[in-house]
């Protein structure tokens, strides 16, 4: 049986207070690739704590929360990695996780939602959140399909709400109304765990940075989960000046092909004093705290490492890449792009023009590949 989760909802009827930063105090140890990679002296926490794991899911994202209720333990998940692998389901495994309170899926891009419905099958979920967008693709039908089948609670939380989850408080602040643009449409969610206070913005791009400046909501946070996975579309200089984050945690895949983190927000960060992190760097980085001083401790090597140039993903390969598979030529290659995503390598039979036969010598050529470690990063919809 599901574990009954008590939510407050109040109405935002005055400014939130803002009761400072940690002080923790950071000592930088080496350098990595120009990002600092073991930063922070360890602190003696008290209890209750609550834990933020940044996992290391390539080029994607999904964030753990485990803290605890009058000793009864919650957990909350933001996003859940991507649709091409199991590597959240595997990493909820390994924290011994069996029931999971609330998922926030920020924007459904298959990045973000991508293991939802393996995640409901294989645990105790029970309510998700989302932004209120659909989307026209197999992962987000899979997702509804089993949010409908394992009768999880569904709810889409709107600007201007706080929940009070156990002894954190969670306050909505994006997206007011939706627009053609669904990285803009990310949910926002600002969590406060007494002095500490974490952001996190999905994809949101500078329009709904603005957004959210403009509503005077507030916006700063002792950890920052840094937007669109630290893309230059993403984290202007007057939203990071309005968060001002001692910490600053990206997620991106080892080399991906988008360039993230962009190096002109490694300087805006690094330059305003943040200390800085990656999971393709650091691999999962966890955050520790008693709500009031923290610990950050990281892996320091990402799982995901780069791509094996020997395989085609035939859902992420560039149209030149693609005719390296047999029987793909440039037309055939123009067909086999527009029909992503691929669930399986079987699934090329979809294209005009490759039959059983063909299929055959593909699977001999043994090039196209959908492997999630190798070829993660290359996932078109970030
Ligand atoms: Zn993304």
């Amino acid at each position: 049986m599901q574990k009954k989760l008590v939510v407050y909802l109040y109405l935002l009827i005055g400014l939130l207070i803002f009761s400072g930063c940690s002080n923790t105090m950071f000592q930088p140890k080496t350098k990595v690739d120009g990002i600092d990679a073991d930063k922070v002296v360890q602190q003696v926490l008290k209890d209750p704590r609550l834990k933020v794991h940044y996992i290391d899911v390539g080029q994607a994202d999904a964030t753990l929360l485990q803290f605890n209720d009058k000793k009864e333990p919650i957990t909350v998940l933001i996003d859940t990695g991507d649709w091409a692998s199991k590597d959240v389901v595997a990493y909820l495994h390994t924290q011994n996780i069996k029931d999971i309170d609330i998922i926030a899926i920020t924007h459904p891009h298959a990045d973000h939602i991508g293991q939802l419905a393996e995640i409901i099958e294989a645990f105790n979920v029970n309510e998700v959140w989302m932004n209120g967008e659909t989307a026209n693709s197999q992962v987000f039908a899979k997702s509804l399909e089993a949010i409908e089948k394992n009768g999880v609670d569904y709810y889409e939380p709107k600007p201007g709400e706080i929940f009070d989850i156990g002894p954190i408080e969670v306050a909505v602040l994006h997206p007011t109304t939706l627009s053609a643009n669904t990285n803009n449409n990310s949910l926002a969610l600002r969590l406060q765990y007494k002095d500490m206070s974490f952001l996190f913005t999905g994809d949101a791009e500078q329009q709904a940075e603005n957004d959210m400046l403009k509503q005077g909501a507030n916006l700063s946070a002792t950890i920052l989960h840094v937007g669109h996975h630290g893309s230059n579309t993403s984290t202007i200089p007057e939203f990071l000046k309005a968060v001002h984050p001692e910490v600053a945690i990206y997620s991106a895949g080892v080399k991906n092909s988008y360039g993230h983190p962009d190096a002109e927000i490694i300087t805006r960060i690094e330059s305003s004093g943040t200390i800085f992190y990656g999971t393709d760097i650091n691999g999962t980085i966890i955050v520790e705290t008693d709500g009031n001083n923290y610990n950050v401790s990281s892996q320091s090597t990402p799982s995901h490492s780069s791509s094996d140039e020997s395989c085609v993903n035939i859902n992420t390969a560039t149209i030149e890449e693609v005719q390296k598979i047999i029987h793909i030529g440039s037309t055939l290659a123009v067909e086999l792009i527009e029909l992503r995503p691929y669930l399986a390598i079987d699934d090329l039979v979809k294209i005009n023009g490759i039959g059983t036969a063909r299929m055959k010598d593909i699977k001999m050529q043994g090039i196209a590949c959908m492997e999630a470690k190798q070829c993660i990063q290359h996932i078109s919809t970030d």
